[in-house]
């Protein structure tokens, strides 16, 4: 199936994709079907037609599930982030100054100031950025990246990250060149993001796990190519992680159980009645205990992050697929070109 021109690829500007799958997501209250599609010219996948702006912003406030890991869950995440993203390029940053986009309650940051960086966040969610203010003392503007760039005064980066966020962005072009605005000219963006040349998308289809409905832009090795290369930057490693084939679609039991037509309204309103208790608890839990928690938790992570070896020599990395960036994730670490330098 071809699209129509007035859908060429915001990358590459192909007007050609196929589609990929069509599927519902009851669970989330999604409205009407989600149908995800191939680019034929750079093979990024994309959620076409996309939610009105209105629908898709009031869907955000409503499922959003921010609050539903516990800190010591997200730092125990986060020790694995540092150590596949930051710890491959710290050497290389002459300042220890970094802005993390998309850095949600700031743990990442976190980890980082305690190594004597200086931090910002910027993240779209107003209580995760009061969040990672007050509680991990991580200066974090709430809004978009590309507001957070318009600002006046605001100076470039040598250390950018943007850790699970370019799959959720709308436009990747614009969104790509405010953060350029903010990498300064020598200083390295480091992308991780689900990978769309992911070898499991062709045996798990709309099951893959990199697959929700926030997740509205997957980006394959020549589409980030391309999208960085075009906004100024030149790509160092990409490699990826996540690569252990798997013979079962690892479907949930949730979307099992909801394919059945007679269950499907019935169970959709009391999971989203179970994803709200869960959240409420884990945001009454986040305001009493989170100041308690922090101090263990971060230190348990530091000394998880920052534990010898690299990560490229670990057996997620080596594995068969990451070299060959068929793994579900993808990690992209681009240089700024020095604009006096070409
Ligand atoms: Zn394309």
């Amino acid at each position: 199936m071809t699209n129509a021109a007035d859908n060429s690829c915001i990358v590459c500007g192909s007007a050609h994709s196929d589609l990929l799958f069509e599927t519902t997501y009851p669970e989330h209250a999604y409205p009407g079907t989600f149908a995800m599609r191939r680019c034929r010219g750079c093979a990024r996948l994309f959620h076409s037609p996309p939610l009105p702006a209105e629908t898709a912003a009031a869907f955000y406030a409503r499922e959003y599930y921010f609050f539903l890991r516990n800190l010591d869950a997200e730092f125990r995440r986060t020790a694995d982030i540092y150590r596949r993203t930051v710890a491959l390029v710290h050497d290389r940053i002459h300042e220890r100054r970094v802005l993390e986009i998309g850095g949600a309650r700031g743990c990442l940051l976190a980890i980082l100031r305690h190594g004597g960086w200086k931090t910002q966040g910027v993240e779209l969610s107003a209580d995760a950025a009061h969040y990672a203010d007050t509680v991990l003392g991580v200066p974090t503007f709430a809004g978009a990246v590309e507001g957070y760039a318009a600002r006046a005064g605001v100076q470039p980066f040598p250390l950018v990250l943007a850790i699970d966020v370019l799959e959720h962005v709308t436009n990747p072009v614009g969104w790509c060149r405010a953060v350029s605005e903010l990498t300064e000219d020598g200083g390295y963006l480091v992308i991780d993001t689900p990978n769309a040349d992911a070898a499991n998308i062709e045996t798990e289809r709309a099951d893959w796990p990199g697959f929700n409905p926030f997740h509205i832009n997957i980006f394959s090795k020549r589409a980030i190519a391309e999208l960085l290369t075009e906004r100024g930057y030149s790509v160092e490693r990409l490699f990826s992680y996540g690569n252990t084939p798997r013979p079962e679609p690892p479907s949930s039991w949730k979307r099992r159980l909801l394919r059945h037509p007679f269950l499907r309204s019935r169970l959709a309103l009391r999971l989203r009645l179970a994803d709200r208790g869960r959240v409420a608890f884990q945001r009454v839990r986040s305001l009493l205990g989170g100041r308690v928690n922090v101090t263990h938790s971060l230190a348990a992570a530091v000394t998880a992050a920052t534990r010898p070896g690299s990560y490229l020599d670990m057996p997620d990395a080596a594995g068969p697929l990451a070299n060959d960036c068929r793994g579900d994730n993808i990690v992209v670490i681009a240089r700024k070109e020095r604009r006096n330098g070409r």
